[in-house]
């Protein structure tokens, strides 16, 4: 049995001597076998690293190889899943270790060849509809920050996804660190090998291939239409379409599938010089040996929560609108995260009073609204994907920014009134929370940040209702809304989850009543 050691170290002794040598002073005996178990980072008072330490007598036992469970799955029942996110993906996996042939239907391109699409919209302002920050293989979460901690621990076990994404390329650091995240120049060689395992066993991805409508026979999905025209007979369909598939929600709304509006939040992003994060967060220029430091806020202006969201050290803010004619802006970073500027949403709640059209009436409404603040960020502007932005000081106290501060959204930022274009409701409570912040932490209310808009895909605005435990759809015999867009996840670790419980309910059933 090994021995749990709890130890920290300053940034600078995080080497294997200095490790070493810490265990043996803890322990008071010699140490040549030790497995690290967790790693955090203390910034409260002077930063330090606390360590979770396993210590052996001998070599410690091989980690469990979770790819042992696949099965050959060519001649097995076949499942759809539509959408190749981590709910789809991860949906796909499950069903390989229970026995279920994944064919997986995508509206975007393969990882790699999504990259043309992205450099579309940062260089020449072109949004393509089916590829994009939002849509392609590997979903929403390729190319992000790749955080993958998650609030979701009653979901399952989140450690097994963890250990699938490093089984398939992804560092092995996220099995230790408190805050794992991967990067979106590592995450695509992590997508890309999830497919090949799926295609390596028997299942099936097909790309460019959307979902545009469905053939319902009682209460039941009876086949796929796949880009208008290929007819796709189903027995069990997983929709793991994301939350901006606006129209899978349009075309579930015109076959009367019972969908509700869920609460979401909306707002901008802020983007601030990261050594000013640094000094604020560690009191000390950060060094060679502390990460770009990160923050996470809350506060709560009139009984409604205001917080910070997805916040991306070192990163990049990106351009997230998934139609032309619309500005989204969301946050991205690589794995080193060194880039000198630090972003993160800051987001209030939307509830369903704050609506212009009754929710009860109409289920899309959150779309709508969602869609309305998109389009006038984009009718700000200059027909580009150049996002609207003034300075943080100057949105708080309502006026034009003459200029603004350097910034990392590659298609460039336009001076407007921000405060202005967003929906009052949403302007009054951010404003009021920085007011608030400027008390609690005074380095971040700064004319050096910007603030940006608009930040509105941050969850899905709609519910598209399941049982709670056969996770079908509480009308559609066949149909299991899955991950984020069916409002049943939030985050890349999350949605894989909720993909490997879905695929686990099709397979009782499926298995159960055993036909091909
Ligand atoms: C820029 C950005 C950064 C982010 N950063 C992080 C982060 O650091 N950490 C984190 O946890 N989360 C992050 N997120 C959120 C995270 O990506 C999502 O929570 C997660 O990807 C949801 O997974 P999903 O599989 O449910 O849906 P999605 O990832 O949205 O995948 C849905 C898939 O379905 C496909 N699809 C849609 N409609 C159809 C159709 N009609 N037919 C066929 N296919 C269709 C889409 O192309 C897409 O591939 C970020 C999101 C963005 C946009």
């Amino acid at each position: 049995m090994p021995v749990t050691v709890e130890i920290t170290l300053p940034p600078h002794k995080m080497t294997a001597p200095d490790i070493r040598a810490a265990l043996v002073r803890s322990l008071g005996r010699d140490v040549s076998h030790w497995r690290l178990r967790k790693r955090s980072l203390d910034a409260r008072k002077r930063p330090v690293y606390r360590l979770r330490i396993e210590v052996f007598d001998q070599a410690p036992p091989a980690e469990p190889d979770v790819t042992a469970t696949f099965r050959d799955v060519h001649n097995a029942p076949a499942v759809h899943i539509i959408g190749a996110g981590p709910a789809g993906y991860f949906a796909a996996l499950k069903a390989l270790e229970l026995g279920l042939r994944p064919i997986v239907l995508e509206r975007g391109l393969p990882v790699r060849e999504r990259r043309r699409s992205l450099r579309q919209i940062q260089q020449f302002g072109i949004v393509d509809p089916d590829s994009n920050y939002c849509f392609g293989e590997g979903g929403a979460g390729t190319y992000s920050d790749g955080k993958l901690y998650t609030r979701a621990h009653k979901r399952g076990n989140i450690e097994h996804i963890l250990r699938l994404l490093v089984a398939h390329g992804a560092p092995p650091d996220i099995l230790v660190d408190a805050h794992p995240h991967i990067g979106s120049n590592k995450l695509p060689r992590v997508v890309r090998a999830i497919r090949k395992t799926i295609e390596q066993y028997g299942g099936q991805v097909r790309f460019q291939s959307k979902l545009t409508d469905l053939i319902l026979r009682d209460n039941r999905v009876e086949t796929l239409i796949i880009n208008g025209q290929e007819e796709i007979p189903t027995r069990a369909v997983v929709l793991a379409t994301g939350h901006s598939a606006r129209d899978v929600y349009a075309m579930l709304q015109r076959h009367g599938v019972y969908q509700e509006f869920k609460p979401f939040a909306l707002g901008v992003r802020v983007e601030h010089p990261q050594p000013l994060i640094d000094e604020m967060q560690y009191r000390q220029p950060r060094g060679q040996y502390l990460p770009a430091a990160s923050y996470r806020l809350t506060c709560q202006v009139d009984g409604r929560g205001v917080f910070s969201f997805c916040m991306c050290p070192g990163g990049l803010i990106v351009p997230a609108a998934t139609a032309p004619g619309e500005i989204v802006v969301n946050g991205m970073s690589l794995s080193r995260r060194d880039s000198p500027f630090a972003n993160s949403g800051f987001v209030t709640e939307v509830r369903a009073a704050d609506l212009p059209v009754d929710p009860e009436q109409d289920a899309l409404a959150g779309v709508l609204f969602q869609q309305q603040v998109e389009r006038a960020a984009f009718a700000a502007g200059d027909g580009s994907q150049k996002a609207p932005a003034q300075r943080l000081t100057d949105f708080v106290e309502g006026r034009l920014s003459p200029d603004l501060p350097p910034a990392s959204y590659i298609p460039g930022l336009l001076s407007r009134r921000v405060d202005e274009l967003l929906p009052d409701f949403i302007t009054r409570h951010i404003r009021q929370a920085l007011l608030d912040l400027r008390k609690r932490l005074p380095a971040f209310y700064t004319r050096e940040a910007n603030v940006v808009a608009v930040e509105s895909r941050t969850s899905a605005p709609v519910r598209i209702l399941r049982h709670r435990d056969s996770y079908r759809h509480i009308q559609m015999d066949n149909l299991y809304p899955c991950g984020e867009g069916a409002g049943y996840a939030g985050g890349i670790v999350s949605a894989a989850l909720d993909g490997q419980n879905v695929m686990t309910a099709v397979a009782q059933r499926l298995l159960a009543s055993g036909k091909r």
